[in-house]
């Protein structure tokens, strides 16, 4: 139950609240009481954290909230039935915290409480608390936007990665989804699900479909790439592993949102078949991975055929290609940077979730 369910619960309204002040009341009632007949102290406190956070709420924009810190009650006086009328108002306020003070009377005029309370304030931020979608990539010539039907990603493709994650190097591709709402641009933000455990960079090369095929023979294969992006395919390691280990999907490991950060589109004509071109990953300007795609072990074309014998490519489905050698963890605070020759470069920053 929440702080304002429960207060609702008790019977507590908040009549007023402007300007840093606000006042509130509770009629009282046999459950309010305690065993000698006068009312719990609980419900005064109850009563005074909602009027002070009231007045607290009033005096802060109404895109901020607040919590209470610290609430410390003076009992003064008992009450046994009538209305109580609380009234609050802020005595100080700085940038993250404010400070209010106020008293309850019964019918009678009488002072039955007294409180002071520190609340904690922060802005509220809507695009922390629900992520905006945006499942398109960008062609880096014209701007056009592609709207990205599934992402598909590649578990195993670089031998010395292979090696690293304990995998046999003869084991084929595994291929798992990710949603297109996993998908962030250059300049935005990987956040952090909250208490997912570490988070891993994993610096792929993006092959952007621009038709749709299936059973694509290897060698038709290029003429269905569209073009190319470098993106990280971020990655919850804890969790991927604990579900490795139980036999089951990646889904939530893999395509939480944010989890896709892809930089524009370059051509396939400006770029060629995908192999040769030097891939690197930094955190905080400190260089992770480095590696030429020629080290993959299988190609954009044998990929991209791999994939539709099961599967229906469709213009706009994207193909992270696997990550070479280098995975490790970021924090809240880090800038990743990732470049591709030819192709570009994609840069977010890494925020925790609340
Ligand atoms: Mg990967």
């Amino acid at each position: 139950m929440t702080v304002q369910a429960f207060n609702r619960y008790l019977g507590v309204e908040v009549d007023r609240m402007e300007s840093g002040e606000a006042e509130g009341h509770l009629e009282l009632g046999a459950h309010h009481l305690n065993s000698s007949g006068v009312v719990h102290g609980g419900v005064l406190a109850a009563l005074l954290d909602a009027t002070l956070g009231a007045a607290v709420i009033s005096s802060i924009p109404k895109e901020w909230w607040c919590a209470t810190i610290s609430l410390s009650v003076q009992f003064l006086e008992g009450s046994r039935e009538g209305r109580l009328l609380a009234s609050a108002r802020v005595l100080r306020k700085g940038k993250k915290v404010a400070f209010a003070g106020g008293d309850v009377r019964d019918a009678t005029g009488r002072v039955v409480a007294a409180a002071q309370a520190s609340f904690h304030l922060w802005p509220y931020r809507p695009e922390t608390e629900r992520h905006r979608s945006e499942p398109f990539v960008v062609m880096r010539a014209t701007g056009e936007r592609i709207r990205v039907g599934k992402i598909l990603a590649v578990g195993r493709n670089y031998a010395e990665h292979s090696a690293e994650m304990g995998w046999a190097e003869s084991s084929p591709p595994v291929l798992f989804l990710k949603p297109p709402t996993a998908i962030v641009h250059d300049g935005g933000t990987v956040r952090i699900p909250a208490g997912a455990g570490a988070v891993h960079h994993e610096v792929e090369m993006v092959v952007v479909v621009g038709r749709d095929g299936r059973e694509i023979p290897e060698e038709r294969a290029l003429e269905h790439v569209l073009g190319y992006a470098v993106g990280l395919d971020m990655t919850l390691r804890e969790e991927q592993a604990r579900a490795k280990a139980k036999g089951e999907p990646w889904t939530l490991s893999k395509g939480f949102d944010t989890s896709a950060p892809v930089s524009t589109v370059a051509p396939r004509d400006e770029v060629g078949d995908g192999s040769g071109l030097r891939l690197t990953l930094d955190v905080n300007g400190e260089r992770r991975q480095d590696a030429s795609t020629s080290a993959m072990a299988r190609g954009v074309a044998a990929l991209v055929s791999y994939a539709s014998r099961r599967i229906t490519l469709e213009k706009g489905d994207l193909l992270f290609t696997g990550t070479p050698a280098g995975v490790g963890p970021v924090r809240a605070g880090d800038e990743l940077a990732g470049t591709l020759e030819k192709v570009g470069s994609v840069a977010v920053r890494v925020e925790e979730e609340r």
